[in-house]
């Protein structure tokens, strides 16, 4: 039940889509959003590692939530960015 959101097929487009240029646009967004220096609240670094679109948390009720990790190269603090937030993938699978 609760891969129920992964297997829509208009959903996989989307994924096959964000895979294949997702972690560019990703990139692109934090470092308009961050900066170019943006350092880790934990350890100070300021280099950070963007995911392909490679996490799905699942909600209560089975619905997919498609995140982007972004992991601090020196701490491994891991920030997760909602892709859907971030303009990257549409809110609702599209019928
Ligand atoms: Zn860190």
């Amino acid at each position: 039940m609760a891969d129920e959101g992964r297997d829509q097929p208009h959903w996989d487009a989307e994924a096959e889509r964000l895979r294949k240029s997702g972690a560019e646009e990703a990139i692109e967004w934090v470092r308009e959003k961050w900066g170019e220096d943006a350092k880790c609240p934990y350890c100070g670094t300021d280099q950070w590692s963007v995911a392909d679109l490679a996490t799905f948390l699942v909600g209560l009720e089975g619905q997919a939530l498609p995140m982007f990790p972004v992991t601090c190269v020196n701490c491994a603090q891991t920030v997760l960015l909602s892709a859907v937030a971030m303009g990257l993938f549409p809110a609702e699978p599209r019928g």
